[in-house]
C-alpha cells in the first residue's frame, strides 16, 4: 500500500490505458478521481476508491472546477496523470485546421489545464508525481499522424520544462510513450486503416502490430506498471525523462 492517503487524477480514467492506471494505483492504496466525457462509462468501471467525474480536458473552466472540487473532496492532487488523448491520423499536407486544432486541443491543452490545475494543490504538499502519457509518437515522426506527433512531442516539452521549474523540489514530472497499446484507440484505428486502406480488420491490425517492435501489442497493464515505478519514492531522481514502451523503437 505504497501510496495510502495519496490522491491521484487519472484523466481519460475510464477505459484503456487510464482504467488500467487508475486500477494500479487503487491496488496501491491511493483515492483514484477518474474523469472523462461520459458519466456512465465512469461509472460502469468504478470500483471502490475510484471516483468519477465528468471532465472535458478541453474546457479550461471545467478542468479548473472540477479538479477543485476533486480537491475539496479528496485532498491535494499529489499524483496526476494526463492520460486523456485523442489518436487521428492524416498525413500532414492532408490536415484541416479543423483536426488540427481538436487534436492540439485535447492532447496538449488538455494536458496543460490538467497538471496546471493539479499543480495548484500539490505544491502545498512535500510530495508529487506528474506523469504524461505520450506515446512513442512524442519521441519521433509518425507516418500519416502529424498532428497528432507534435502534439505528443509537444507534451514531452512541457513535463521537461516543469521538472526544470521545480528541480530540486520533491515533485518529478516525466512522460511516457507507449507503441501501439492494446486499447479502444487501436480498435478505432483498425476500423480508420481498414476502411482506408481497403484491407481486413485482421490485416490492420496486424499493421499496426507490425510498427511495435517486438510484434504485439502493449498490454495497458504494462503502462501502468511504468506510471506505479514512478510513484515510488526511490524514483525521485527520475525527472524530466521519458520512458518509451515500445520494443526498442528508440
Ligand atoms: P482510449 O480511447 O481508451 O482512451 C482515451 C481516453 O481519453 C478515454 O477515456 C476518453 O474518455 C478520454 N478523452 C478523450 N477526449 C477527451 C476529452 N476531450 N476530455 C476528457 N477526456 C477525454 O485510448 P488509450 O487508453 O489508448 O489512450 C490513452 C492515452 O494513451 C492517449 O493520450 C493516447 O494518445 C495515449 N497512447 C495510446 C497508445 C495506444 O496505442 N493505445 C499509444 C501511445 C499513446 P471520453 O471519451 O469518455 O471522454
Amino acid at each position: 500500500m505504497m501510496l495510502e492517503g495519496k490522491h491521484a487524477i487519472v484523466t481519460g480514467g475510464g477505459t484503456g490505458i487510464g482504467l488500467a492506471i487508475a486500477r494500479g494505483l487503487v491496488a496501491e492504496g491511493a483515492a483514484v478521481t477518474i474523469t472523462g466525457r461520459r458519466l456512465e462509462v465512469l461509472e460502469a468501471v468504478a470500483e471502490p476508491g475510484m471516483h468519477p467525474m465528468v471532465m472535458d480536458v478541453t474546457d479550461e473552466d471545467k478542468v479548473r472546477d472540477t479538479t477543485a472540487a476533486a480537491v475539496a473532496a479528496r485532498g491535494p492532487v499529489q499524483i496526476c496523470v494526463a492520460n486523456a488523448g485523442i489518436a487521428e491520423g492524416r498525413k500532414l499536407h492532408k490536415t484541416s485546421t479543423e483536426m488540427w486544432r481538436k487534436i492540439m486541443a485535447t492532447n496538449l491543452d488538455g494536458a496543460f489545464f490538467t497538471i496546471r490545475e493539479s499543480l495548484n494543490s500539490m505544491l502545498e504538499t512535500d510530495w508529487g508525481r506528474v506523469i504524461a502519457i505520450s506515446s512513442i509518437a512524442g519521441l519521433r515522426g509518425a507516418p500519416g499522424a502529424g498532428a497528432y506527433a507534435a502534439s505528443k512531442h509537444g507534451v514531452i516539452g512541457m513535463i521537461r520544462s516543469l521538472s526544470e521549474d521545480f528541480m530540486a523540489q520533491p515533485y518529478t514530472f516525466n512522460s511516457i510513450c507507449p507503441g501501439y497499446v492494446d486499447t479502444p484507440i487501436v480498435a478505432r484505428n483498425t476500423d480508420a486503416i481498414s476502411q482506408r486502406a481497403g484491407v481486413s480488420e485482421d490485416e490492420a491490425r496486424g499493421m499496426m502490430v507490425d510498427q511495435n517492435r517486438h510484434k504485439r501489442l502493449i498490454a495497458p497493464e504494462e503502462v501502468a506498471a511504468a506510471v506505479l515505478w514512478l510513484c515510488n519514492p526511490l524514483t525521485q531522481s527520475v525527472n524530466g525523462s521519458e520512458i518509451p514502451i515500445a520494443g526498442g523503437q528508440i
